[in-house]
């Protein structure tokens, strides 16, 4: 690995409204691989360049998104603003034991135009990073053209040496059915040289029985690295031709799972970019996931993250 790596993550933010326990609302801005940016930023810092990949509209939750990317250490050269449209937005209910749902506001939203041709050097920059990390979100947000020339520009990319990391993220309410989201899925993986896959993503998507059903699945589309997280239970991690469980970290108190995976994944390729095992990286992962819990909301105050690495 480069000594000055560069990590592209090509995804949506949005402007989130969670509602408190009294009634109010707090708001913030949230989304998969924004979430997974700010975690890896803070845990690279200088170390890497890691580029949000994204488009914002024109209102000023839009422009304010950007001053907090960039406040984080975030590179924002390939976050473009789009006349016309406004950023997407959700509302978050979690329930007694931390379990969250989403209702959404994105169908107009600016990211969702990002693979349009007026952004194709926006996106060429992107793709000349040494990672691309994407996530099932990412796919579904897209029309089937943008989706096609999405996984074209990915195929160039790796071809060139570009490697790419996936997390099958499935969101039920951006795709018609589970079924419809299986193939684009699976050509992501055939791209990918890391999977960041989510047991219930997998088994929604695919019809996986089990973990292990899963992992033999992505191993099929030629992946020699990849992460199954479970939850409270142990990750299963297949690297370096072998199959181990990596113990989590035991939380009593699960204030909010927001951003659990997404948090974990940046543990995780923090630490594999800084040259650790992969079960070390795993058990860093979970580290960081296991504090991100304890709080609510998708990104803890700088203050409360740990030291990892
Ligand atoms: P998930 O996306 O729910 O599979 O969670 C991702 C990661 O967050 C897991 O692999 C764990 O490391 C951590 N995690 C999630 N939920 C819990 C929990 N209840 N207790 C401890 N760790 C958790």
């Amino acid at each position: 690995m480069s000594d000055h790596p560069s990590i592209a993550l090509i995804g949506e933010c949005m402007i989130e409204l969670r509602e408190l326990h009294h009634g109010g609302l707090s708001r913030g801005y949230g989304g998969d691989v924004l979430n997974t940016s700010v975690y890896l930023s803070r845990l690279m810092g200088a170390d890497a360049t890691i580029r949000f990949t994204t488009l914002l509209g024109e209102d000023p939750f839009s422009l304010e998104m950007l001053t907090t990317w960039e406040s984080e250490g975030i590179n924002c050269d390939t976050v473009g603003r789009l006349t016309g449209r406004n950023a997407g937005l959700y509302f978050v209910r979690t329930d007694k034991i931390g379990e969250r749902t989403f209702h959404y506001w994105r169908g107009q939203s600016a990211a969702r135009e990002i693979m349009g041709s007026d952004w194709a050097d926006l996106r060429a920059h992107a793709m000349g990073s040494d990672w691309i990390y994407l996530s099932g979100i990412t796919l579904a947000i897209l029309d089937d053209p943008g989706r096609e020339r999405l996984l074209s520009e990915l195929a160039v990319a790796r071809k060139r040496g570009t490697h790419i990391a996936f997390d099958g993220n499935f969101r039920p309410t951006l795709w018609t059915a589970p079924a419809d989201a299986a193939p684009w899925h699976s050509q992501v993986w055939d791209l990918s040289a890391l999977a960041l896959a989510g047991v219930e993503d997998e088994a929604t998507v695919f019809g996986d029985a089990t973990p292990e059903a899963s992992l033999d699945r992505l191993r099929d589309h030629g992946i020699t690295e990849i992460v199954i997280k479970r939850g409270p239970q142990s990750v299963l991690l297949h690297a370096d031709a072998a199959n181990q469980y990596i113990e989590v970290i035991p939380v009593g108190n699960v204030i909010d799972t927001t951003a659990a995976g997404d948090s974990f994944n940046a543990g995780y390729m923090a630490a594999r970019l800084k040259n650790r095992a992969p079960a070390e990286a795993a058990h860093i992962g979970a580290m960081l996931a296991a504090e991100v819990i304890q709080h609510p909301g998708a990104v803890i105050p700088p203050s409360y993250m740990p030291t990892l690495l």
